[in-house]
C-alpha cells in the first residue's frame, strides 16, 4: 500500500474508503463497494476440534465446539496431502447443504477454507450413523420406531427431490440418528442439484447394491434412482441394520435385479410397508412412485401403527 500508514487494518480500510484513494498508483484500484463475508464462512480459529468420531472418505469427522457460541459441531476435515482436485469434490457437499433446511437434512454451519486443513462444520447428529445405530439397537428397536425411521427418511428425500437434487447415495451408513431417533439424511459428496444426471465417467465408485438398475445400465439418475436407493434403506431399517443380498457379489445381485429378483421381506416388516418398498424396486423408474407419494403412503402408515397401538 502506498500513503499514509495506520494502527490497524480497520482504519486503513475506512481511509482508503472514504477518501477515494487508489489503494496503489499503479494499480488505480479504490474501495468501492464492500462484500460481506458470507453467513457460513468461518475461519478455522473459529471451531475447537474435540474428539475424532468417524472417518469419511476425504478425512477424520471430529465432534467440536464453536469459540463463539460453545455450541457442539460436527467438522469434516479434508487430508491435506489429497489433491486439489479432491479437495473441490470435498466442498461440493458444503455448496449443496448450504441452501437447504429441513429436519430431516443435516444442517450446514459453516464452511473454513483460509487454511488447511479445509473442514466442513454440521450440525452434530449425536447418534451417529444409521447403519451403527441399527445394528447396536437391534434388540430393542420397535416396529414402530423402525417406521417411523422410513418416514423421516422419506421426508428428507421429499425435500430434496422438491429441490432437483439427486442424492445418489442414500443407504443407512449414509444417514444419521439424532435426538429421539430422527433420522437425518447426510453424506451429499455424490449429490447433483439437476433433474437427470447423466454420468459418463467412471463408475468406480458406485454403491452397487443400492443403485437403480438405469443409473447402473446408462449411467442415467434421477430422483427415481433415490426412490430404488429408498427401497434397500427400507430394507435395511427393517432389518435391523442387515447387509443386503447378503451372500451375493454385486455383479450377482445384479444379474438376479435384471432377472426379477427381489429380496424378501424382513420378519416383522408390515405388509403395506414391503408392497411400498416393492413399488420402489420396479425396474422401469416410471412406474415407480416419486418420494411425495411414498411420504403419504409412509405417513398414513405410521398414523395407523400409532392409532393401533393406543
Ligand atoms: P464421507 O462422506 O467422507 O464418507 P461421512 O459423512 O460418511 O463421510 O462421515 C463419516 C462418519 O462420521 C459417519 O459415519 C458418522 O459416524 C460421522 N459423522 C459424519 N457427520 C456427522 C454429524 N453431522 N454428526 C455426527 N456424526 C457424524
Amino acid at each position: 500500500f502506498e500513503g499514509p500508514a495506520f494502527p490497524s487494518i480497520r482504519e486503513l480500510i475506512l481511509y482508503q474508503f472514504n477518501s477515494g484513494l487508489a489503494v496503489t498508483g499503479r494499480s488505480g484500484a479504490i474501495l468501492h463497494k464492500p462484500i460481506p463475508r458470507e453467513r457460513w464462512e468461518l475461519n478455522n480459529d473459529d471451531v475447537i476440534l474435540l474428539d475424532k468420531i468417524g472417518r469419511g472418505n476425504f478425512g477424520d469427522v471430529y465432534k467440536a465446539q464453536l469459540k463463539s457460541t460453545g455450541q457442539d459441531v460436527a467438522v469434516k476435515t479434508c487430508r491435506v496431502t489429497l489433491p486439489e482436485e479432491h479437495k473441490k469434490k470435498f466442498l461440493q457437499e458444503g455448496r449443496i447443504l448450504k441452501q437447504y433446511d429441513h429436519p430431516n437434512i443435516v444442517k450446514l454451519i459453516g464452511i473454513c477454507v483460509q487454511k488447511q486443513p479445509i473442514m466442513i462444520v454440521m450440525e452434530l447428529v449425536p447418534g451417529g450413523s444409521l447403519l451403527t445405530f441399527l445394528r447396536k439397537n437391534a434388540a430393542i428397536l420397535t416396529e414402530g420406531q423402525l417406521m417411523n425411521m422410513c418416514q423421516d427418511a422419506a421426508a428428507g428425500m421429499r425435500y430434496l427431490e422438491s429441490k432437483n437434487c439427486i442424492h445418489r447415495d442414500l443407504a443407512a451408513r449414509n444417514c444419521l440418528v439424532g435426538y429421539a431417533n430422527i433420522v437425518k439424511i447426510s453424506d451429499y459428496g455424490m449429490s447433483r442439484e439437476e433433474e437427470e444426471y447423466i454420468v459418463s465417467d467412471g463408475m468406480k465408485q458406485i454403491p452397487i447394491k443400492w443403485t437403480a438398475p438405469e443409473a447402473l445400465n446408462f449411467g442415467k439418475y434421477t430422483s427415481l434412482c433415490d426412490v430404488w436407493s429408498y427401497g434397500i434403506l427400507c430394507w435395511e431399517i427393517f432389518s435391523r441394520g442387515g447387509t443386503p443380498y447378503s451372500g451375493l457379489s454385486n455383479s450377482k445381485a445384479r444379474e438376479k435385479i435384471d432377472t426379477g429378483y427381489r429380496m424378501p421381506a424382513p420378519e416383522n416388516t408390515p405388509d403395506e410397508m414391503y408392497r411400498l418398498v416393492l413399488r420402489c424396486w420396479e425396474y422401469q423408474p416410471e412406474n415407480r412412485p416419486n418420494f411425495e407419494q411414498i411420504f403419504t403412503v409412509v405417513d398414513t402408515l405410521c398414523q395407523a401403527y400409532k392409532v393401533s397401538f393406543l
